[in-house]
């Protein structure tokens, strides 16, 4: 069951919208050659309780630690350690923050330093079907319809959808129906309603679009070890169409 928001609701989903905007800003400072993952994740963390909220990742399921930082040919879910950045990467990171009982959830890539042609091209493309889905967010549309924009926007650049992870509802929990796959035919699924509200999540690959998941249970690489970028909103159906509540 797709759970509708209030406009009470997506008020305080918004709120903490913003603190997830503000870290993803903050990272656009720290992201350089030499920075540790780690420090990324202390930065965040003391972000988010700086504003009393609580990193939605931490413990989610075990995981350790309070954001996502993937970098080059990790898909989804790197975990902070202690690898140092350098010249050349890109690295996804991927925020989520509870504020008065309800999450958001976003994530971007950043460039570190001068990056490839490729590395550049894969990310716009990232950041375009994103855009292109969010634009799908409209009542009388149907789920499906966000899934075919983004998959054809990403395909048309010469790139692959992950389809192993997808996008999810969001609310009170992190995960909640429906899942939002980032591929397929348009027109299927529910018919989008006023009240949604959708964590929207392109992952795209250079090369295959197959992924393994590492020994360590969360790290998510590509099957072929090309690049990948990741870029998501949490966003809200409202009356005159979408309400991104991610945005800085
Ligand atoms: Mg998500």
């Amino acid at each position: 069951m797709i759970v509708l928001k209030s406009t009470d609701e997506i008020a305080k989903m918004a709120g903490a919208g913003k603190v997830v905007a503000e870290v993803l800003e903050l990272m656009l400072e720290e992201v350089k050659p030499g920075t540790r993952t780690s420090h990324l994740d202390l930065v965040a963390e003391e972000h988010i309780r700086s504003r009393k909220g609580v990193p939605a990742f931490l413990g989610y399921n075990g995981f350790p630690k309070s954001i996502c930082t993937s970098i080059n040919d990790v898909v989804v879910h790197g975990i902070p350690d202690a690898t140092t950045l350098r010249e050349g990467d890109i690295i996804g990171i991927d925020v989520g923050v509870i504020l008065d009982g309800y999450v958001a959830d976003a994530a971007r890539t950043y460039a570190v330093g001068k990056v490839s042609e490729q590395a550049r091209r894969i990310m716009q493309a990232t950041e375009k079907s994103l855009k292109a889905g969010i634009e799908m967010c409209r009542t009388g549309k149907h789920l499906t319809d966000i899934s075919h924009a983004i998959q054809t926007v990403v395909e048309d650049a010469g790139f692959s959808v992950v389809v192993q992870f997808v996008g999810h509802g969001i609310g009170k929990q992190m995960h909640e129906e429906p899942q939002i796959p980032n591929f397929g035919p348009p027109g299927r699924g529910p018919k989008l309603e006023e009240g949604m509200v959708f964590a929207i999540e392109p992952m795209v690959n250079a090369g295959t679009y197959e992924v393994e998941v590492m020994e360590d249970g969360w790290t998510v690489r590509t099957r072929d070890r090309k690049l990948s970028a990741h870029w998501e909103h949490t966003v809200a159906l409202v009356s005159d169409g979408a309400r991104i509540l991610t945005l800085p």
